[in-house]
């Protein structure tokens, strides 16, 4: 990134403003008038929400990936918010992604969507605040090329990531190894089924698996956390970020969702971030750094918490972890291959098309019956995705169980 050469407040593209980061990073923005000016606002097709947020917001361009939905709103702001450019489709968020006007990206499109969008914006050299994990483990070479050869700076907004970041020695480089660690401490709830008898698993319900205990989230990554592919993805991204082999990254459950991950040196200290989980801490320490700013988030009263419990997880309860470890040990598409298996099993569990052990299953077999390529292309990466959910698609559709309403 070029530095502050900027006048004012610094310009932000917020993609996926409509979701659950997307909102929590503008109750952030909100809270700093003097310091961000939102830009551009973008959703899929969700043109309530993003008409509102124009309404307040005022920025230059809203972007809807959906084209009819995009007119709607069109004619919807003609009156309310003339100043605002909406555009369509993936060239409307690859456009808003790389404006010159823009220094903060927020990329917080969930699944594979993301992909083209937050590396636009790492190609353009902007200061990237990476929620879209998925983008990472499908491209993680390419990304932390892109990322170096644009001089981008990349801050993660995953709350583990951004824990480990907060514990890293100062003068943090993305891709880069930092001196004096022996390895990283990954927590996790362990989502609502952590106690759940396994027996009763097959039967679970994709409501009960968006309940998480201690975060509210999108569906898709609430479910991911409920089978813990949520940690088998952050494993990947955490080994792109910080330059560590898989074997040096440990996966610790953690129910109370307090500490939100810890690096562990050589001399043997730990250090741990705590925090509410609340996702405007990560979000506005990505947005402040490295200066320290409000995020609305309530302080923490570890009297209140009481307890902080620490357990090794359990591979028969959360098979996801193994597949995942497998992915990154694999390299090349694979990753990419179990994400993209991962997003048509969990949708078609939301759908109450599958079981909820059966997202497993359809991972692991995809990921078996595809041949891994090399990862060193978009299109290698595009081509083994679309392969994957197709494979995954016909696994659903052989899937016979149908699930209670
Ligand atoms: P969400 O479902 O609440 O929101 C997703 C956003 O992406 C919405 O604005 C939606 O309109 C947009 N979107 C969806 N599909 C799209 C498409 N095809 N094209 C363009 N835009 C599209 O999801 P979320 O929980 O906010 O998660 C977003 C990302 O952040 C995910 O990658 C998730 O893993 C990551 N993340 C979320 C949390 C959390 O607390 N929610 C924590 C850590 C990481
Ligand atoms: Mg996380």
């Amino acid at each position: 990134m070029s530095g502050p050469q900027r006048n004012g407040p610094a310009g932000i593209t917020i993609l996926g403003s409509t979701g659950s980061i997307g909102t929590s990073t503008l109750d952030v923005v909100a809270r700093h008038p003097g310091r961000f000016r939102v830009v551009a606002l973008t959703a899929n097709r969700n043109e309530d929400v993003l008409a509102e947020q124009c309404i307040r917001f005022r920025p230059q361009y809203a972007v809807l990936a959906d084209a009819d939905a995009a007119q709607r709103l069109q004619q919807r702001l003609q009156r309310a918010a003339p100043e605002v450019t909406v555009l369509a489709g993936v060239d409307g968020l690859l456009q808003v992604a790389g404006l010159d006007s823009v220094e903060y990206v927020m990329a917080a499109i969930v699944g594979a969507a993301g992909l083209l969008p937050s590396l636009r914006a790492a190609q353009a050299g902007k200061r990237v605040l990476l929620a879209n994990k998925e983008a990472l483990v499908m491209s993680g070479a390419l990304f932390m090329q892109a990322v170096r050869e644009h001089g981008a700076t990349l801050l993660p907004i995953d709350s583990e990531h951004n824990a480990i970041l907060q514990c890293l020695p100062d003068r943090y480089v993305a891709g880069q190894a930092a001196p004096g660690v022996r390895r990283i401490l990954l927590t996790a709830s362990g989502g609502p089924f952590r106690n759940t008898p396994l027996a009763i698993l097959p039967s679970v319900t994709p409501e009960q698996a968006c309940a998480h205990p201690t975060w509210v989230m999108g569906r898709k990554i609430s479910v991911d956390s409920a089978t813990m592919m949520n940690k088998g993805l952050e494993v990947i991204e955490a080994s792109w970020l910080f330059d560590l082999a898989p074997d040096r990254i440990e996966v610790l459950l953690h129910p109370q969702s307090i500490v939100h991950s810890l690096v562990e040196y050589l001399d043997g200290s730990q250090l741990a971030q705590l925090g509410s989980p609340d996702m405007r801490i990560p979000i506005s320490h990505a947005l402040g750094w490295p200066d320290r700013i409000e995020s609305g988030a309530p302080g923490l009263d570890l009297v209140a918490v009481g307890r902080l419990q620490f357990e090794t997880p359990d591979h028969e309860r959360y098979p996801c972890l193994a597949l995942a470890a497998g992915a990154l040990q694999a390299g090349g598409t694979a990753p990419a291959i179990l994400n993209a298996a991962n997003e048509v099993a969990v949708q078609a569990f939301l759908e109450r098309r599958i079981p909820f052990t059966a997202i497993a299953r359809i991972i692991a077999a995809t990921l078996d019956q595809l041949p891994v390529q090399d990862a060193a292309t978009l299109e290698a990466v595009l081509a083994d995705d679309a392969l994957a959910r197709d494979r995954a698609a016909e696994l659903v559709a052989a899937t016979k169980v149908t699930v209670a309403r």
